[in-house]
């Protein structure tokens, strides 16, 4: 799933192509599963009745979600979820079944390229909202701080507010917004603190020292415009590098780079966590059930 800097690199892309364009023309050959238009916004409640017309305003980032505002206080929320990609591609592609919308802009006699929201899965959000209607929204309203504009300080207190394994923390988005699996374990394996640990029994000094970690690396991977281990591709389909750099994730069986122990894979609640044994330390018992 695409994570803070591919989401970050794709708005970036966006951006630059779609910022004060008029939408002329959508089409459909099918729709995301989680697609769905406010009565606010347009009583016919199609994508199509909502955007055509309107002008794209902005394109922000929160968390992993893009946040596209329209004129006449339009929002156009999309996650990528697992497969969800934008393309900039000039309008005799060749025919994909997973090129779910696709967008003309008042750009397109100059360009002749077209704007397409390809999904294999099709679990990507496109919903289009009001503004205030989008601070209702379960998945928006309740996310963290974002990890590359908080302190330290704050990080820490967040932390040490409740117990729970610092894994899971890390990729719950009410904890902070951005993160997942990729970058949960690289920086954890940068502070050598073990993925089950909890948060409450960590040092300030090594949460601090956790965190700097995930800032770095975060905004290393924007550099890099991300990380491609998957589907993920930029909005002009290039690949990002800081694969390249990955130390610990989906490492399982390679030797530590540090110190040569093998690095495991584990199971934390429902996702995979990779770490080595040898330089991120076992907790000596945990007071929580595994899954909790
Ligand atoms: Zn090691």
């Amino acid at each position: 799933m695409p994570e803070l800097p591919e989401v970050e690199t794709v708005v970036r892309g966006l951006r630059a192509i779609v910022s004060g364009q008029t939408i002329r023309a959508i089409t459909f050959r099918g729709l995301p599963k989680n697609a769905s238009v406010s009565p606010r916004v347009s009583r016919h409640r199609t994508l199509h009745a909502a955007l055509t017309g309107r002008t794209i305003e902005r394109v922000d980032r929160r968390g992993k979600n893009i946040i596209m505002r329209l004129t006449d206080d339009v929002v156009l929320w999309v996650h990528l979820k697992m497969t969800g990609q934008f393309h900039y591609l000039p309008a005799d592609h060749p025919p994909d079944k997973h090129h779910l919308v696709i967008y003309r802009f008042e750009s397109f006699e100059e360009t002749g390229k077209e704007l397409i929201f390809r999904d294999y899965r099709r679990f990507g959000y496109h919903k289009v909202l009001t503004s205030d209607e989008l601070q209702t929204q379960p998945g928006y309203t309740d996310l963290g701080p974002e990890p590359l504009t908080m302190s330290a300080e704050e990080f820490v207190a967040l932390a040490h507010r409740r117990p729970r394994q610092l894994k899971q923390a890390l990729l719950d988005q009410s904890f902070i917004a951005g993160c997942g699996n990729i970058y949960a374990d690289e920086s954890l394996f940068a502070a050598r603190l073990h993925p089950r640990r909890l948060t409450t029994t960590v040092s300030k000094r090594k949460l601090t020292e956790l965190f700097t970690h995930l800032q770095t690396l975060l905004q290393r991977s924007i550099d890099l415009m991300g990380t491609s281990v998957d589907t993920y591709r930029g909005i002009n389909g290039q690949v990002g590098s800081f694969q390249k750099y990955l130390l610990a994730y989906n490492r399982e069986g390679e030797p530590c780079p540090r110190c040569g122990q093998t690095l495991r894979r584990e199971k934390i609640g429902s996702r995979s966590a990779h770490y080595c044994p040898k330089c991120q330390r076992a907790p000596r018992r945990s007071p929580l059930p595994l899954s909790k």
